[in-house]
């Protein structure tokens, strides 16, 4: 039950962190006892073991709960405010019991303001320097009383003064830290956020969210690797939409971006997870089949073939049917990436030729002359 809290790194971190607050108690703890043995401590041993007992009883239940992963139930899964409010009570309490020396106490205290930089909002500092600026004045107050020793009050009022100002103004710098750390946390999530989009952009197609033309040239390298190391063959579909000017010419160019977004979607849903569809030219795309050879490219280009043939446009475009034509080819190791979309490119313009709406298969031959 306790291992699970230890898989996670920010809970080991804040346990690291818990500990070396703890270490800070063992520090006041040894600093005390031996002040109790030189006797610089108003108290017997027994007293001293019942008041530090309860210090260590609270300063145990912060690793613990982080080690039981109770701590992520809280705002700040860090406990940090409740550690130092902690410490600050204890300080205080313990400078109630200190002769002459109390100033070892009050040099010491602004470590647990420390601990609060980078973590601490300002009326967070704001209430734990308050703390210690009434605990400290409480404890003069007490002992004046209680006429435990013979004070200067005067001394003690411009210690009192001192401490004030110095705990009041880590306060302020603690929170000013904390407020700079937010604000770098802020800026590096913007930015590794703002990183994200940028490589999304660079791959794809703005207008229909599809590769666009300089990742799919990447993918054709890979997979033409992948085919000349032998045993794997895969095949690419050139699409071209039909008379697509008059897709503009009737609808706008508003119109014909519905159009290409629309046949982007349908065509996508028609491919396998393993498949690239890529826009390569304006109305032009390209689908890279990952494993195909010349029958599965066939019957993938068919598929395309029938689903563009039945979209149905609706709104401004109701009753707008369009068509594509389609040049597959099937990769020959040893040809250029290149040569390759050259045949496919060919073998879409016989579609043209013979009549659109239908596909050709790529002959092995490289064409004389293409379009690339
Ligand atoms: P074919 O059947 O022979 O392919 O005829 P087509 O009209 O489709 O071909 P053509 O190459 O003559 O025209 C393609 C048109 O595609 C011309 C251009 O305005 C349009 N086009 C290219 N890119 C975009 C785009 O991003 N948005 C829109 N709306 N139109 C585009
Ligand atoms: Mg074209
Ligand atoms: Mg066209």
């Amino acid at each position: 039950m306790l291992l699970p809290s230890l898989h996670d790194p920010k809970q080991v971190l804040r346990l690291k962190r818990t500990l070396l607050a703890i270490a800070g108690g063992g520090l006041h703890t040894v600093l005390c006892w031996i002040f109790l043995e030189w006797n610089f401590f108003r108290a017997t041993v027994q007293q001293f073991i019942y008041l530090f007992g309860l210090f260590w009883l609270v300063h145990l239940i912060f690793p613990l709960l982080i080690l039981l992963g109770v701590n992520k139930r809280f705002k700040d899964p860090s406990l940090t405010f409740p550690q130092m409010a902690w410490a600050t009570i204890c300080a205080m309490i313990t400078i109630y019991y200190i002769y002459d020396l109390r100033m070892v106490i009050l040099m010491y205290y602004p470590l647990v303001m420390v601990f609060g930089a980078f973590r601490l909002h300002l009326n967070q500092f704001l209430i734990i320097s308050t703390m210690a600026i009434i605990g400290y004045g409480l404890a003069i107050v007490f002992m004046e009383h209680n006429q435990v020793e013979i004070l200067n009050l005067r001394a003690e009022f411009i210690r009192w003064l001192c401490f004030s100002v110095v705990v009041t103004a880590f306060a302020f710098m603690g929170a000013n830290l904390s407020a700079l750390r937010r604000q770098h946390r802020k800026q590096s999530r913007l930015l590794s956020e703002a990183m994200e989009q940028i490589k999304h952009l660079v791959v794809t197609d703005e207008l229909t969210g599809l590769w666009n033309r300089r990742y799919i040239m990447k993918v054709l390298k890979t997979q033409k690797a992948l085919a000349e190391r032998g045993g794997y063959s895969f095949s690419v579909c050139f699409i071209d939409l039909d008379h697509f000017k008059k897709v503009n010419d009737l609808y706008g160019h508003q119109g014909g971006d519905l159009v290409l977004q629309k046949a982007s979607q349908e065509m996508s849903g028609r491919l396998r997870e393993i498949d690239f569809l890529a826009r390569f030219g304006g109305e032009e795309f390209l689908a890279v089949l990952a494993q195909a050879s010349e029958a599965a490219a066939l019957a993938a280009g068919q598929r395309l073939l029938e689903q563009v043939r039945r979209i149905e446009f609706g709104g401004e475009l109701a009753g707008l049917r369009i068509t594509v034509s389609l040049g597959v080819a099937v990769f020959i190791p040893g040809e250029s990436v290149d040569g390759f979309i050259n045949r496919a490119d060919q073998a879409m313009y016989q579609a043209k030729k013979l009549g659109r709406d239908q596909l050709v298969l790529a002959g092995r031959e490289q064409p004389t002359s293409g379009p690339i």
